[in-house]
């Protein structure tokens, strides 16, 4: 027998699709005292598996689950002031409750083609039928957090066994996205 190859809890035991009316719920961190909440109004879009060391993911899993919100449909209703940005320097303005050390959103605020985002992880939230994960991105950044390269073909099939697919990268739309607004930005782009 291959040894299991796990990558996420919502994840290893199959994709569970999202539904279609869906109208939102709740994050909440994992602070048993005073747990940061994080409302969100209506679906995320753009769900996916991440293997950057950047985004938070639970304890012993290769993969984060993190999706995207528009920022307007995103708010701390709950000890919000439990919350520090992880790193102010960076795209994605990570806000993690400083006890439990859970990220709770993350929007992205600077010029880019994702302002006006907002990147949370929707496992934090005991509702049900938000968008099931579309792809696995930044797959072979899962390297830089401690996985020996010879696992790779077996955590790239297993992604593939689950219905994803890997990318190394983000999607190509996404990735069409991000060279779309470069296009534009530098004017080789009209429109
Ligand atoms: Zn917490
Ligand atoms: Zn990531």
């Amino acid at each position: 027998m291959p040894e299991a190859v796990l990558l996420h809890p919502a994840i290893d035991h199959g994709i569970k699709a999202g539904s279609d009316n869906f109208s939102g719920g709740t994050l909440v961190c994992h602070c048993l005292d005073k747990p940061v909440k994080v409302k969100i109004e209506g679906q995320v879009v753009h769900n996916h598996a991440c293997g950057c060391t950047k985004c938070w993911k639970p304890t012993g899993a290769v993969f984060s689950v993190v999706a995207v919100a528009p920022t307007p449909k995103v708010t701390v209703t709950d000890n919000g002031d439990k919350l520090a940005i992880v790193d102010p320097s960076a795209l994605i303005l990570r806000h993690a409750c400083k006890v439990c050390g859970v990220h709770m959103h993350g929007p992205v605020e600077r010029d880019h083609a994702f302002k006006g985002l907002t990147f949370v992880h929707t496992e934090l939230s005991r509702e049900s039928g938000w968008q099931a994960p579309q792809f696995a991105a930044f797959v072979s950044s899962v390297i830089e957090g401690g996985v020996n390269p010879s696992r790779m073909g077996g955590i790239r099939g297993r992604i593939r066994e689950l219905g994803l697919e890997p990318y190394d990268c983000l999607s190509p739309p996404l990735m069409d996205a991000l060279s779309t607004f470069a296009a534009k930005k530098s004017g080789v782009l009209k429109d």
